[in-house]
């Protein structure tokens, strides 16, 4: 192994420049040239790269965001941009390619190995949390932190104020951040895309829960947090509703982007910078079509397909706890 190239697609994830700080890092370590393509699977295609050394990522790990830069690429998904993907590598003499990204940044990766030889490896950037195989993805630790935080605020005003508020959060398809910053912060509600299909929200469930609550409490506060996607036109649509049709004063707040900005958690930052050495290591072990992962502390590989066609659920001690033992309205209480 003499070259290899390193990209990083899709959303961006907070702990991406400190993965490809390691992977730079680890690529010189053993001797090993790096280009780093920018702009994702579109600077692949149209050959936008540049060469990395250890000095050219100097204290990027400390920053959200991507110093070389990601984007959606909807051409990639054609058989030509493979094939000229892979004629661009080849040229290149490029021996293995990192992909640092989320499972449509891997789906482009397999696709791409379907055209090109050089070794493909991935590394789990996405703040969704929403592939198989690692116990974490990296920026996950930094958007349910974010998250977490935004709640903390909301709920000193609603406190003050006696009021609800519906806070939308994001994870795609995914509720791991939903579940993590509504554990964290004590929400009084979460509603996860995981379980609206076999129990979907409705607006009278909710109002009755709310009432319930405040009837229990007295007075106070009632936060609960939305998973994106999960209602028509979002938390502003569901809490104007909540506010006409019942008479009930809500609040909606979008946190969108604000979840993927900031200074990347330690948890990010440690997990990228492994994650990324590792990706170097099974490049040198002769790995191809995995994804460079971490399960109870040790670092694993996992066939890349496997990371989108296998689920990775929630913890469902944590749904539990969430649900059951911190629900201020109990169903059947001690009936076990
Ligand atoms: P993420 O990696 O964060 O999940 P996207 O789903 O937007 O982000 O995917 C990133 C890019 O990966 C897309 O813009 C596209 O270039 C490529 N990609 C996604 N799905 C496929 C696919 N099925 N085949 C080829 N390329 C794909």
């Amino acid at each position: 192994i003499q070259r290899i190239a390193v990209l990083t697609s899709g959303g961006d994830a907070p702990g991406m420049n400190a993965a490809l700080r390691a992977v730079v890092l680890a690529a010189d370590h053993y001797g090993i040239e790096v280009i780093a393509f920018r702009h994702g699977y579109q600077g692949l295609l149209d050959n936008e790269y540049l060469t990395m050394k250890p000095k050219d990522v100097l204290h990027v790990l400390q920053y959200s965001g991507t110093i070389i830069k990601s984007a959606r690429c909807q051409r990639f998904k054609e058989e030509s941009a493979a094939t000229e993907a892979a004629a661009n590598l080849e040229a290149l003499n490029i021996d293995a390619l990192v992909i640092i990204g989320g499972d449509g940044s891997f789906r482009g990766a397999d696709h791409l190995a379907n055209h090109w030889q050089g070794q493909i490896i991935g590394v789990p950037g996405t703040i969704d949390n929403d592939l198989y195989g690692t116990d974490a993805t990296i920026g996950y630790a930094t958007a349910v932190t974010i998250a977490m935080d935004a709640l903390d605020k909301i709920r000193d005003t609603a406190d003050a104020m006696d009021r609800v508020f519906i806070v939308e959060v994001m994870g795609r398809e995914a509720g791991f951040i939903g579940l993590g910053s509504a554990t964290a912060a004590g929400a009084e509600r979460v509603v996860l895309p995981e379980l609206q299909k076999d129990k979907p929200l409705t607006v009278s469930a909710l109002v009755k829960h709310i009432q319930r609550v405040k009837e229990i409490r007295g007075e106070g506060s009632y936060v609960m947090v939305l998973s994106e996607h999960q209602w028509p036109g979002g938390a502003v649509a569901l809490a104007e509703q909540l506010d006409a049709e019942y008479d009930l004063p809500c609040r909606p707040c979008l946190l969108g982007h604000i979840q993927r900005g900031g200074p990347p958690a330690p948890a990010d930052r440690i997990l990228a910078s492994e994650l990324g050495v590792h990706a170097i290591e099974l490049i040198l072990q002769g790995k191809h079509r995995v994804m460079a992962g971490m399960r109870a502390n040790q670092c694993v590989d996992v066939p890349l397909r496997d990371t989108w066609e296998k689920k990775n659920p929630l913890a469902s001690n944590l749904l539990r706890i969430q649900h059951e033992i911190f629900n201020p309205v109990k169903k059947n209480p001690r009936m076990n």
